[in-house]
């Protein structure tokens, strides 16, 4: 039924991602009343997304793998170089996108059930278009659902509402990001291709500037086969879909395959967020650009960060101090877990882009060969160092 007069509640969560899923999950969790509104009229569709995740975060936040919404578990990546020198990585130090591949559409809708579940009302094909404020702070949003206008009260308000993010706007927090710091990203789903259901893949160098293709087994011979570009690489937006096709016509296992769907979308690969939070405002997620610049996954940093901001945003809204200083609780516990790696690897990020093709296949082929205790950039570096010292020198202030 439509909505038809105004709401109110303690905690409102804008956006049904998993990001806002987790926010609302915890914070009805933890006490709150909460309503999550989602523009879109289905949950997680249509998918936008390569599909990869990490394991270790899942039992942090109190998600229990499922195989609703597991696809295939990878045991790893393999790394290209340009030359297709290849590099494998256990699952456990691929990074945030491997692990397992899900189906992201049942993944966000399992999600959504779980917040659902712990006592948050959903509105679907609901819009927001605007906050709302008093005094300067934020008390709710005006929405829209068929056609219909309203408000939605509330003691405190998350802005989950992903990359192309308009809550921080409206609420007054910095969330513009330069065009180096974004990826424009491309991705098929193909039928009928050779990929090798125990990896998840990555090819660097020119082949996609300042970024990579990916290829991320579905089992069947289905694969997501994507590719992100550093935008400030491209001379038109249509040249990443160029960057793609490339790649796939120079690949035989994937041009004998047949495309069955295709989404377009940005990621930011930024340094961390300055602020994250204002009176009666928080944000999380792509939101708050917490996409870890090097491999472009947002889905574990949105949930961890969005279990902590569901916690904060009940204790606030619970006992009435919403203001700026009182949700940095949520700013310093999210930057105590994410911040670091968030910096570092954007540091590490800003290096490989301006890296040419010889410099990659150099680190990939001394890579190849040798067994690394623990993958970390500094052990990386070491190795690179003791074969290619000259490789190494530009990333001096890191060793
Ligand atoms: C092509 C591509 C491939 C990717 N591959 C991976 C990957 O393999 N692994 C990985 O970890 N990450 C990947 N990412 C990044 C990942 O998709 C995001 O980090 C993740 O979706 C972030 O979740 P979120 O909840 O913060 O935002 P989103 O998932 O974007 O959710 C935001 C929600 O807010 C809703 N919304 C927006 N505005 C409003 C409004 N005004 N009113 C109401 N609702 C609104 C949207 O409809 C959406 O449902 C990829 C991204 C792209 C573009």
């Amino acid at each position: 039924m439509a909505i038809s007069t105004d709401l109110k509640c303690d905690v409102l969560v804008v956006g049904a991602g998993p990001s806002g899923s987790m926010t609302a999950k915890w914070a009805a969790k933890n006490g709150a009343d909460v309503i999550m509104i989602e523009k879109r009229q289905e949950i997680g569709s249509p998918v936008r997304c390569g599909e990869g995740i990490s394991k270790s975060w899942l039992a942090d936040v109190g998600i229990t793998p499922s195989s609703r919404w597991i696809n295939v578990e990878v045991e790893g990546a393999r790394i290209y170089s340009p030359s297709e020198k290849v590099m494998e990585i256990n699952e456990k130090h691929a990074g945030n996108e491997v692990g397992y591949v899900v189906e992201r559409d049942a993944f966000d809708k399992a999600l959504a059930i779980d917040a659902a579940n712990a006592g948050t009302t959903i509105h679907l094909k609901t819009h927001a278009l605007d906050v709302l404020r008093k005094d300067g702070r934020v008390t709710g949003v005006k929405a829209k659902q068929f056609g219909q206008k309203f408000e939605i009260h509330a003691s405190v308000v998350v802005g989950a509402d992903g990359f192309e993010s308009q809550v921080g706007r409206w609420a007054g927090i910095p969330t513009n990001l330069q065009i180096r710091d974004m990826d424009s990203c491309l991705q098929y789903r193909m039928t009928n291709v050779d990929s090798d259901v125990r990896y998840c893949d990555f090819y660097l160098g020119k082949c996609a500037p300042g970024g990579y293709v990916w290829v991320f087994p579905k089992g069947d011979g289905l694969a997501n086969v994507g590719i992100g570009v550093q935008v400030s690489k491209l001379h038109h937006p249509a040249e990443v879909r160029d960057y793609l096709d490339r790649w796939i016509a120079q690949h035989p296992g994937y041009a004998k395959g047949k495309k069955i769907d295709m989404v377009g979308g940005g990621v930011s690969i930024s340094p961390p967020i300055k602020q994250s939070v204002a009176d009666g405002v928080m944000l999380v997620g792509d939101a708050a650009r917490m996409i870890d610049p090097l491999t472009g996954g947002g889905i574990a940093n949105g949930c961890i960060a969005g279990k902590i901001c569901g916690e904060v945003a009940a204790r606030a809204a619970k006992s009435g101090r919403t203001s700026k200083a009182d949700l940095m609780e949520y700013d310093r516990r999210w930057r105590a877990v994410l911040e670091e790696k968030l910096l570092r690897n954007w540091v590490a990020k800003e290096k490989l882009v301006s890296l040419p093709d010889e410099t990659f296949d150099k680190i990939i082929d001394v890579l190849s060969g040798v067994r690394l205790e623990k993958l970390s950039v500094l052990n990386i570096l070491k190795a690179v160092r003791e074969r290619y010292p000259e490789v190494t020198q530009e990333f001096e202030n890191l060793l």
